[in-house]
């Protein structure tokens, strides 16, 4: 395996702690990785003029990934998130909902991701007023459902489950399940299921348990996946992966949080967490499994920041990370 080029943008506010103590972590992994740091955000905005420079976009474009902190939005100005996601066609956004050891969860066995279309959908910005009022398009093709569920059945263990509202939405979420039901049938190991995204909304909790990989278009998929990450412990512990063709990019849920920025008390866990997706899209399973099995301990023992219950700076809570890679290694 060749040396893998890793673009790091820390971003604002919490993104860069949260980002230093990920580094920080990685750091003592023997990794084939080589990290180039690229700016964007608000802080970027004040000093260069630009949210996202060209010369940031053509190195996350030249990335095998990217690890991305948080950026503080600046009204009037693209957002840069969003700009990289639609520059490299980062069309799969992907989120794991999973009950660690010493969280307080709605359920203990809560294991499943959800993929969300992340191209289309209401989100393609076709909007605008009328005579009457306002209205939105809603952009549903073929390619993207067939490669969104493409995405989902190969991630699968068990089952996917494709979420919708065709019963009302007949033509546009009728075409996402007749392609999610052609595309489960080149996956015959795993089982397929449909289910009304009402019913999801409920299911999630009621019988978070039951499910593996959860499907679905961008409004639904990001409504979703806000719902899935409270059952777990909430924002400070939801990391996430944008996957595109060629790109990738890997991001904590939460935003650069100013109201707890500079304090150094920023809870680590999801950008951490998102790491530990980058090495395993990466193919440094090991190390994934490693920094993931000392996370954990470091959970159980209570050893976390303050949104925890803890009272650990950031820093603090990686190094006992550190220490438990150490031990385990
Ligand atoms: P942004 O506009 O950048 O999204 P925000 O004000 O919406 O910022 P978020 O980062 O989305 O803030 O966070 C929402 C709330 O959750 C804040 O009160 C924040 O302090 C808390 N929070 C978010 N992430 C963390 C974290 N990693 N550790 C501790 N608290 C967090
Ligand atoms: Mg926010």
């Amino acid at each position: 395996m060749g040396k893998k080029k890793v673009v790091v943008i820390k971003g604002d506010g919490i993104g860069k702690e949260v980002m230093d103590a990920a580094l920080s972590v990685l750091s003592i992994l023997d990794l084939n990785i080589k990290f180039i740091e690229a700016y964007a955000g608000y802080e970027c905005f004040k000093k260069y003029g630009d949210t996202l420079p060209d010369e940031s976009l053509k190195k996350a474009k030249k990335s095998d990934a990217i690890l991305f902190g948080a950026v503080t939005t600046v009204p009037g100005q693209k957002s840069a998130i969003i700009t990289l996601r639609k520059e490299l066609d980062l069309f799969a956004n992907v989120r794991p909902v999973k009950c660690y050891p010493g969280i307080e969860c709605i359920r203990k066995d809560i294991d499943l991701t959800i993929v969300r279309e992340n191209t289309e959908c209401l989100y393609s910005g076709i909007e605008r007023y009328t005579d009457e009022g306002a209205e939105a398009v809603r952009v549903i093709t073929r390619k993207a459902c067939e490669r969104i569920c493409e995405f989902a059945f190969k991630i699968a263990n068990e089952k996917v489950t494709a979420v919708h509202k065709a019963n009302v939405l007949k033509k546009t979420d009728g075409l996402f399940r007749e392609v999610f039901y052609e595309v489960a049938e080149g996956y015959p190991e795993i089982e397929a299921e449909d289910v009304y995204v009402d019913a999801m909304a409920l299911y999630l909790i009621t019988k978070p348990q039951d499910f593996d990989v959860l499907v679905t278009t961008n409004l639904y998929g990001d409504i979703l996946s806000d719902e899935a990450a409270g059952l777990v412990g909430g924002l400070g512990l939801a990391p996430s992966a944008n996957i595109g063709e060629k790109n990738s990019l890997f991001e904590p849920v939460h935003g650069s949080a100013p109201d707890i920025a500079g304090k150094g008390i920023a809870n680590p866990t999801a950008m951490i967490l998102s790491s530990v997706m980058m090495l395993r899209h990466l193919g440094f399973e090991r190390e994934g499994d490693l920094v993931e099995n000392a996370l954990i301990e470091v959970l159980r023992e209570g050893k976390v920041t303050p949104d925890l219950g803890g009272n650990l700076k950031t820093m603090e809570m990686a190094e006992e990370i550190k220490k438990k890679i150490m031990e385990l290694s």
